[in-house]
């Protein structure tokens, strides 16, 4: 009897867990958001082009004025099912830092600009701030999600916007800065030629190291990843080198 107990502990041990079946156990453990700022741009189309090719999902975190500039761009954005996201207007930071009041205002006319595009029925809800969450003061961040919106960082990045990266150096800098981690959030921007020739390059990458591609969502399912990503809410975990490159990345946002 003892060694039937026994046996029966032993077995359960390799039974999955009570509470899997409600679909927890069918999320990836290893999983990257593909995100592009400040778009769109001229050379959206390529980009869109080349995503579809790799057959990867993306976030785009749109500027109001580019989409007013390239109303058909974003429109195309919108039908390739990736997410759209809100980048502020016009990449300034200067009033919300002061005034988070005018996040409402922020949000609103971006939502206005987009459903001018798209359509009455469209919404959104993510954001990232200009130059990244480090640099904006709590009362900003809370104003954020309290009008309902959820704000990104990143935890690894491309460095597309430095003037000496070419693909090679691009690709280099993801490798690095991604770091082994489970959940990673990309910093990539719209309009980058260096990035979109590292991206065969980049998705190769994650696919051998076994991770899901996925876009950003406000979901609950996309929560329960998210909750694994400390670049979510505040200074990404990216170690001390990849922590260096952030810090000297947002040095050069601030003083283009
Ligand atoms: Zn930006």
């Amino acid at each position: 009897m003892k060694r039937l107990y026994l046996l029966c502990l032993i077995c359960c041990m390799f039974l999955p867990a009570a509470g899997m079946a409600d679909g927890k156990e069918q999320l990836p453990q290893k999983v990257v958001y593909l995100t592009f700022d400040d778009g769109p741009k001229k050379a959206t189309p390529e980009l869109l082009e080349i995503l579809d090719e790799l057959d990867v999902p993306a976030t785009f975190f749109l500027l109001g004025y580019q989409v007013k500039a390239f109303p058909e761009y974003t429109r195309m954005i919108y039908e390739r099912g990736d997410t759209i996201a809100c980048h502020t207007m016009d990449h300034s930071s200067g009033g919300i830092k002061d005034e988070p009041e005018q996040l409402k205002l922020v949000f609103r006319r971006f939502i206005q600009e987009m459903q001018a595009v798209l359509g009455e029925d469209f919404t959104a809800d993510l954001f990232r701030f200009p130059g990244g969450g480090t640099s904006y003061p709590y009362k900003t961040k809370k104003m954020v999600t309290d009008l309902g919106w959820s704000w990104f960082d990143w935890n690894a990045m491309t460095r597309d916007t430095y003037e000496d990266m070419d693909a090679k150096a691009v690709f280099a800098s993801v490798r690095k800065t991604t770091g082994g981690r489970d959940v990673v959030i990309l910093l990539a921007h719209d309009g980058k030629k260096n990035t979109r020739l590292a991206l065969p390059e980049i998705v190769q990458y994650y696919r051998d190291g076994g991770y899901t591609f996925r876009k950003l969502s406000s979901s609950m399912e996309e929560r329960r990843i998210l909750s694994r990503c400390p670049a979510h809410m505040h200074l990404p975990d990216v170690g001390k080198e990849g922590e260096q490159l952030l810090l000297e990345s947002l040095e050069m946002r601030k003083n283009p």
